[in-house]
């Protein structure tokens, strides 16, 4: 990690034996960073391919998966869906992420999300052998996405709270140390006085180790129970609605308010913290409708039921729901 780190990148080939790697990129990513790490390698055209927006799906990764047979090596260069897609393609071989920008908390995590056409469901993977992080690249990712990673963090605030409650239930199996880490990380994120906000060095160094902190938890639990809880539900349950242009941790963040209040935790703190950071944090700022925001979190319960959290015991209906949103703000309160 730091500036430059692109170009060790032969080095460490070199030192772990790799002879065919293979990069995948995004149509935006490619000149960031994959067309440099391609040159930097003398590869050619043959080793490398580009993801359109939207194409991660189990169809392309299934193709992918006989081209890369005689590779080595997976370098995944780009952003949340493109890293998912290495950790998949490099699960029998080496694999290296060079993350474009920290625009959600899975970079370390074995757990990647694999989309049809309205759903997303999560797999497991591999986590990197090595995570190159250059600081020219990834300092120089919008503002859109830096917020969107931030919602992310910040939503184990409520993802812990629900792994407990569903501990204290003797509904699920419960790890006090990986609940600690990922706790902490919300804390963190929620308290507003940190480097997040210094947009230099220090920001990102803050955000790369809580998303390490949350990956080794999900590591320790063994699923990504410890980062997804209802926050993630009402996420994932408005993304199967409304798959078009949002980034997860948008998603995350309205979803995170709505959490923290039903957990009866400070959600005016997290939309303040939130607000500053850039995410949006009403349903007009994402630009989705009132209606489906209010579809998106009285029917939440949908996703991962298995998954025990405080949608689960308060059953929130559309009524409910309304109420809700309009009391925390996601919904203007005379509409
Ligand atoms: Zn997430």
């Amino acid at each position: 990690m730091g500036k430059g780190a692109l170009e060790r990148i032969p080095l460490l080939c070199e030192d772990m034996g790799v002879k065919r790697p293979f990069i995948v990129t995004g149509p935006r990513t490619i000149n960031l960073a994959a067309q440099k790490i391609k040159s930097l390698l003398s590869l050619d055209e043959r080793s490398m391919t580009v993801i359109g927006h939207g194409q991660v799906n189990a169809m392309l990764i299934q193709r992918l998966l006989k081209t890369v047979e005689s590779n080595d090596m997976i370098i995944a260069v780009g952003g949340g869906r493109i890293i998912d897609a290495g950790k998949v393609l490099g699960a029998n071989k080496h694999f290296m992420a060079v993350p474009t920008a920290l625009s959600n908390d899975g970079l370390v995590s074995p757990f990647c999300s694999i989309r049809t056409n309205d759903h997303v469901y999560s797999m497991r993977g591999k986590v990197p052998d090595l995570l190159v992080i250059d600081a020219d690249v990834v300092l120089s990712a919008p503002e859109r996405l830096w917020a969107a990673g931030f919602a992310d963090l910040l939503s184990k605030k409520s993802s812990h709270y629900d792994w407990r409650l569903a501990a204290e239930r003797g509904l699920e199996k419960f790890d006090p140390y990986a609940a600690d880490f990922v706790e902490a990380v919300g804390d963190s994120c929620l308290t507003g006085h940190h480097p997040f906000f210094t947009h230099g060095i220090g920001r990102m160094t803050f955000m790369v180790s809580n998303i390490l902190i949350s990956g080794l938890a999900t590591l320790m639990h063994g699923s990504t129970r410890p980062v997804s809880g209802s926050e993630h539900k009402i996420a994932h349950r408005l993304y199967q609605l409304n798959p078009d242009g949002v980034l997860h941790g948008e998603l995350v963040a309205l979803g995170t308010i709505c959490s923290l209040y039903l957990q009866e935790q400070d959600w005016e703190a997290a939309a303040g913290v939130l607000k500053r950071a850039g995410a949006p944090i009403t349903a007009a700022e994402l630009g989705i409708s009132d209606d489906l925001m209010i579809e998106a979190l009285s029917t939440a319960t949908k996703i991962r039921p298995e998954r025990h959290t405080v949608l689960e015991e308060r059953k929130v209906g559309r009524r409910d729901a309304v109420q809700i949103l309009k009391r925390v703000g996601i919904l203007r309160r005379n509409s």
